[in-house]
């Protein structure tokens, strides 16, 4: 499959892992939007959040729990961060395997545009 994200989990395309196990990764974007902005993002290829069903959606409450863990590891628990996930064309997805940004060490806007 022709995935950019199958091939970070698989070590095709480097990246600037923070986090590993056997179901999930961490990594910085490539492009950051704020000082601290990674992805966080299941092993399994997964397309989108329409993909997410009773049978793989044990590994979404994975996710967050480690972000919730990466954000008191990395200290920015308590000044606060943004977890965003975009969906097909009008969400602004780009790459289409289940990712979520995890955005902070900055005052982030409310509404995005
Ligand atoms: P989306 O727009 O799909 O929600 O987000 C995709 C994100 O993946 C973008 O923020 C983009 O900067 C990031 N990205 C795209 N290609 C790569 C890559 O090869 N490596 C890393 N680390 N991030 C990437
Ligand atoms: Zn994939």
């Amino acid at each position: 499959m022709d995935c950019i994200f199958c091939k970070i989990v698989n070590g095709e395309i480097p990246s600037n892992k923070i986090y590993e196990d056997d179901d999930i990764v961490a990594f910085n974007d490539l492009s950051p939007q704020s000082p601290i902005h990674f992805l966080v993002i299941p092993k399994r290829h997964i397309e989108s959040c329409n993909f997410v069903d009773k049978e793989n959606a044990e590994v979404v409450g994975k996710i967050f729990l480690k972000i919730s863990e990466l954000a008191k590891e990395m200290g920015f628990d308590k000044s606060g961060y943004r977890i965003v996930n975009n969906c097909n064309d009008d969400g602004g997805q780009t790459v289409k395997h289940l990712h979520f940004h995890v955005l902070a060490g900055r005052s982030l806007n409310w509404p995005p545009g």
